[in-house]
């Protein structure tokens, strides 16, 4: 038997007695229940993809359902289909097709898709014949990011081609979009210009006959900084994991993030190092004094970056420690101080702490964004979710 879908197989992670990403559902649902009230009347479309940012998409897809969120955004078929497998039956929306991808199991399991393209568009309609329904479908515009979508110059052909797939029955355009590339800054201008694009092309959308349901370009840092364009639904991610998209977006808004993820360790070692003592690969921070370190069970296999070396900081008890030395593989060593009181088996929590180190203070350490230090964390670490 395949040892991936051997359900006795013991699962290649570690004790979760030992360290886990601690999940929890309370705070997912505090943050989208606050951004969809600020956000109402526009609706929340809950994106999970990447396993939800790393924290489980199963299980944060459940708690945006339940706190309200009509609709769910995922970036590959693939990921919509295991959310249906794990019993969602709403609205959803994927947005990243390879050029030659099978739209017919995301049609036949009522998963929208996107068209940027008249060729994603008949992938699309091939679908809807093969498995006799009318295939979902969003059109994604670029209006500057350059990222994905089709060019403004392309529009008019993609809402035609969409207006005769419509007439055929086939297939129902049931959004338009786009994507913002500097909503994390609101003193940028390229949003305004972004907007511009976006309201003409929607205007042109409508003028030939589409009506969408869902028009929809707002992320997280645009949902929280630009009521204007929030219009019918906002795509929120890394704010409903707690996460500030940019700096202090959140609590300009009015709204108290909680962070939803949690990784805990538990210390596995504590020595003593002498003042001069190298510690870890290539002895990058030697011991200035006679101190304490402690063992973390946690390397960079397991998401945690190897540039948090000699800058990120966790918290023991009521104390932030600094990490020293490099970051292995699967283990780094933090410096707990002269006469340390901690022991073996002593609680780390290296993110997600309410009073810190938050993801967004590791992303400051590493020189990322918060949305790389929880979506990194790999399948070895368990999740447990926490209520
Ligand atoms: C990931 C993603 C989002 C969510 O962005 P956040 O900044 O996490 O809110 C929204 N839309 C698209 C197309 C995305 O790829």
């Amino acid at each position: 038997m395949n040892p991936s879908t051997d359900p006795t197989a013991p699962a290649a992670t570690i004790d979760p007695a030992t360290a886990s990403a601690d999940i929890d559902p309370a705070a997912l649902w505090h943050n989208l229940t606050a951004i969809a009230e600020l956000v109402a009347p526009a609706r929340v479309m809950a994106v999970v993809k990447a396993d939800g940012y790393g924290h489980g998409a199963a299980v944060c897809a459940r708690v945006a359902r339940e706190a309200g969120a009509p609709w769910l955004g995922v970036a590959t078929i693939g990921e919509a289909l295991a959310l249906r497998r794990a019993g969602d039956t709403g609205p959803i929306l994927a947005w990243l097709h390879g050029p030659e991808e099978d739209f017919e199991p995301a049609v036949a399991d009522d998963v929208d898709v996107t068209a940027g393209s008249v060729d994603q568009l008949s992938s699309a309609l091939m679908a809807a014949a093969a498995c006799e329904k009318t295939a979902r479908v969003h059109l994604e515009l670029d209006t500057g990011m350059r990222r994905a979508g089709a060019d403004p110059g392309h529009w008019a052909q993609l809402c035609e081609a969409a207006v005769e797939c419509e007439r055929s029955g086939a297939v129902r355009i049931t959004g338009i979009w786009s994507h913002l590339a500097c909503a994390d800054d609101p003193a940028d201008p390229a949003t305004d210009a972004q907007a511009a694009v976006f309201a003409d092309a929607v205007a042109h959308a409508r003028g030939v006959g589409l009506d969408p349901e869902l028009i929809h370009l707002a992320n997280s840092a645009a949902a929280l900084t630009r009521p204007d364009l929030r219009h019918d639904a906002v795509r929120l991610g890394i704010a409903m994991y707690g996460i500030d998209p940019g700096d202090g977006l959140a609590a300009a808004a009015g709204i108290e993030l909680r962070p939803v993820m949690r990784l805990r360790a538990h210390l596995v070692a504590v020595r003593t190092a002498e003042a001069g003592d190298g510690v870890s690969y290539g002895f990058t921070w030697r011991a200035p004094r006679r101190t304490t370190l402690g063992l973390v069970p946690l390397g960079y296999a397991d998401g945690i970056l190897r540039a948090a070396g000699n800058t990120a900081q966790v918290r023991v008890g009521n104390r932030l420690v600094p990490i020293v030395g490099r970051v292995c593989m699967d283990q780094f060593m933090i410096d707990l101080g002269p006469d340390a009181p901690d022991a073996v088996g002593d609680e780390v929590t290296v993110f997600g702490a309410p009073a810190g180190p938050r993801a967004e203070d590791w992303a400051r350490a590493c020189g990322t964004i918060g949305y790389e230090i929880v979506s990194r964390i790999g399948s070895r670490v368990p999740r447990a979710v926490v209520e």
